[in-house]
């Protein structure tokens, strides 16, 4: 099938390039590098030995976009462009309103214009907001977010239903992500944050680099057993086989489906710590510091419903995350630079 993947230079988008390349699909990626660099392309190349045709542009702008589908038929989207941090969101929701629901809803218009219908959608977990059972299933409540990324979510995953109601001959798949970490075992493709990590496995690299003093544990007062919060790592490449699942399936099985993509197990940031220690023999100072404003206490998916319907589970541990992630940061101390 032909692929455009918007978001494609990003951390789970580059990841999601090469298993689609490396099952036989065609891709064309669109990214406006906001938050990616170009290098990706080659690294994608270096692993795949495929060249893929880029457009560095904003899915917010029309004509730019229209270009794109006008030289290319496209049989699917994936769609991961999105601004992503949490803190940024509170302090400039206008810009994250904007490129997130503004640039869907403009990519939208465009795939309806030229008939393309099928769209898997990279969600997260996020939308549960405070979870009304755990594990969590699809059929929980959704719909209180705790930031304006989160609210971002809610509000595509609203529009894509809308449309599907408006028109079932859309396809459409809401993936809602746990938290995807680790790097492809080629070490050539990995996570790149700008600045001072906002999550906790690149933070983690960045101490046992070298680069940052010590970690900080947002609060040890939880109720989990060791007073940290929980949550559900799933390794990005297994993350990427995932979306590779759901296009297989979006063309079988159609309509508005719902899956989460985690591993089902719940790890707390003590776990997470031990477990980078025992897989990479590196000691990572920590200590612990107040609670982050938003986090929720324990956090995991039951993934049974993509297990059953796509034939997709993580096959990584987090002994394997851990040490995927490290073999990436260690070989690229300086990400793409
Ligand atoms: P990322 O920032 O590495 O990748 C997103 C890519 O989208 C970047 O390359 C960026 O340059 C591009 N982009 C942003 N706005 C754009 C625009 N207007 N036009 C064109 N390109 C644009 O992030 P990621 O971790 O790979 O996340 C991919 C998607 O998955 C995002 O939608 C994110 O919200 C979602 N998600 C991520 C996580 C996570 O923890 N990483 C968890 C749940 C959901
Ligand atoms: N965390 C931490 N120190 C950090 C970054 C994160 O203790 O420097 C904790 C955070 O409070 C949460 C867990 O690690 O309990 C996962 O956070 P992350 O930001 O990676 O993902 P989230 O679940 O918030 O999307």
């Amino acid at each position: 099938m032909k692929i455009l993947v918007t978001g494609g230079t990003g951390f789970i988008g580059s990841h999601t390039v090469v298993e689609l390349l490396e099952t036989g699909h065609d891709v064309v990626i669109v990214d406006n590098l906001s938050n990616s660099n170009a290098c990706v392309l080659n690294r994608i190349f270096e692993i795949t030995g495929k060249n893929v045709e880029f457009y560095n542009i904003d899915i917010r702008n029309y004509d730019d976009m229209n270009e794109v589908f006008k030289n290319h038929v496209f049989d699917c989207c994936i769609h991961f462009a999105g601004l992503k941090a949490v803190g940024e969101s509170v302090l400039n929701p206008i810009l994250y309103y904007d490129n997130n629901v503004v640039g869907t809803l403009n990519l939208l218009k465009i795939m309806n214009k030229y008939n393309c219908k099928n769209i898997i959608f990279s969600s997260s977990a996020t939308v549960y907001g405070v979870p009304e059972k755990m594990p969590i299933t699809e059929d929980c409540k959704i719909g209180k977010g705790t930031n304006p990324y989160g609210y971002t979510k809610i509000m595509i995953e609203q529009i894509l239903s809308d449309l599907y109601k408006s028109n079932n001959r859309w396809n459409i798949v809401l993936l809602r992500y746990f938290n995807p970490v680790g790097a492809h075992k080629s070490s050539k493709i990995g996570e790149n944050p700008n600045g001072i990590p906002n999550n906790l496995m690149p933070y983690i690299t960045q101490v046992a680099v070298g680069k940052r003093e010590c970690l900080n544990i947002f609060g040890n007062d939880y109720e989990t057993p060791d007073g940290t919060c929980v949550r559900d790592y799933i390794h990005v490449v297994d993350l990427a086989r995932g979306h590779v699942c759901a296009l297989k399936n979006i063309v079988e099985n159609k309509g508005l489906n719902i899956y989460n993509l985690g591993t089902g197990n719940g790890c707390s940031v003590l776990d997470v710590v031990k477990t980078f220690e025992k897989a990479t023999g590196i000691k990572i100072p920590y200590k612990f510091a107040p609670r982050r404003e938003g986090d929720v206490t324990i956090n995991y998916a039951d993934a049974t419903k993509a297990k059953q319907e796509l034939g997709w589970v993580a096959e990584n541990n987090l002994e394997d995350m851990c040490l995927d992630s490290w073999n990436w940061q260690k070989n690229n101390p300086n990400g793409y630079e």
